[in-house]
């Protein structure tokens, strides 16, 4: 691992990196900018090519390309090196790691690749599934794209695909995608798939890994729930990330602002329109009304460090207004500048 990241660290230079997320300024030998990490309005946020870190007075943020691109990306160190070997060319070598000892992080984060194949190719031999992704106007390549999947109505059927990879009970279930019930009275319980019957929307975090799922269900039975959302796991705060970000982040930097739609839908169909630097609240805290206000400030935390402008589009429906409202004030409380785009009802 330690020859990946000096290979990257010969090809990329901190300004480089840095430069391509904040704007800096020549300072003597050093580049100076606005601080991403703190609210500023003078710079004191200084970048030292010499040394290939950064430091800020006014925080005392610092370190190297790796750090910077963690705590900016809100990334762990795994997907900083994922990003920046993908950008410096850099193929991951990952030496005498077998799959023995692969950390649990790693394990949860291959179960949810797996899970993202199975669900792809589960839409692929459903034409009913196909037909609906097609009746909301989805492309097939942006179903590709943004690997959109579907499971069908069944119990097991995920499980016994993810068992028969050999993928242990353990990791599958705190990955989030099986549930078992108390054994009760000494009859032991099955473990079941947590999302069936589902178009499935795989979650990224900002780095392009899978980290958890939203799933709309197919065909309303009147009972389940419309969407129904992985739970928080080791990978996956809900706090933390927007539906989107990952394709979203590089035009939110180059247009100089976000825009904010409800659901997966809406972010999809945005993408494909051609608006990019559009991010989703569904299956996030933002979206969910029960999570106080203090503990979603962090999903808008990598769209502020990116701009600070920000349009929430949401329905003009009551549901949509109040969740606008709500963004809003989140959004304000960050300092952000905030609008709101007025949709015509339907
Ligand atoms: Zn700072």
């Amino acid at each position: 691992m330690s020859s990946n990241v000096e290979k990257i660290k010969e090809r990329l230079s901190i300004e480089d990196v840095v430069g391509s997320y904040i704007k800096l300024d020549n300072a003597g030998k050093n580049l100076k900018g606005k601080c991403p990490f703190h609210n500023e309005k003078t710079p004191s946020f200084f970048v030292s090519p010499d040394r290939g870190g950064y430091y800020c007075f006014g925080c005392g943020e610092k370190g190297d390309i790796f750090s910077f691109v963690e705590k900016f990306e809100g990334l762990d160190f795994m997907g900083a090196l994922k990003l920046l070997a993908e950008r410096a060319g850099v193929e991951l070598e990952f030496n005498n790691v077998n799959d023995g000892q692969k950390t649990e992080k790693e394990r949860l984060l291959a179960v949810m690749e797996e899970a993202t194949k199975f669900f792809e190719n589960g839409l692929k031999s459903s034409q009913q599934a196909i037909d609906y992704v097609k009746s909301r106007g989805i492309t097939e390549e942006t179903a590709k794209k943004f690997r959109i999947g579907y499971v069908p109505a069944d119990w097991r059927l995920l499980y016994t695909y993810l068992k028969g990879k050999k993928f242990a009970d353990a990791d599958i279930e705190k990955a989030g995608l099986i549930k078992k019930p108390d054994d009760e009275g000494g009859v032991k319980k099955e473990y079941y798939d947590r999302f069936r019957g589902r178009i499935m929307f795989p979650i990224s975090d900002s780095s392009g890994r899978v980290i958890a799922f939203s799933g709309r269900i197919l065909v309303d039975d009147g009972k389940s729930a419309k969407y129904l959302n992985s739970p928080d796991t080791i990978l996956f705060n809900k706090s933390t990330v927007l539906y989107g970000i990952d394709k979203a982040k590089q035009d939110i930097r180059i247009k100089n602002y976000s825009i904010l739609v409800e659901g997966q839908m809406d972010l999809v169909l945005s993408h494909q329109a051609g608006i990019k630097n559009t991010v989703a609240v569904s299956g996030t805290a933002l979206a969910d009304t029960l999570i106080s206000k203090e503990n979603v400030v962090n999903n808008l935390g990598i769209v502020k460090r990116l701009s600070n402008n920000i349009i929430l589009a949401f329905d003009s429906d009551p549901a949509g207004r109040k969740a606008a409202m709500r963004s809003a004030r989140i959004a304000l409380s960050l300092g952000m500048d905030v609008k709101i785009a007025d949709l015509p009802e339907g």
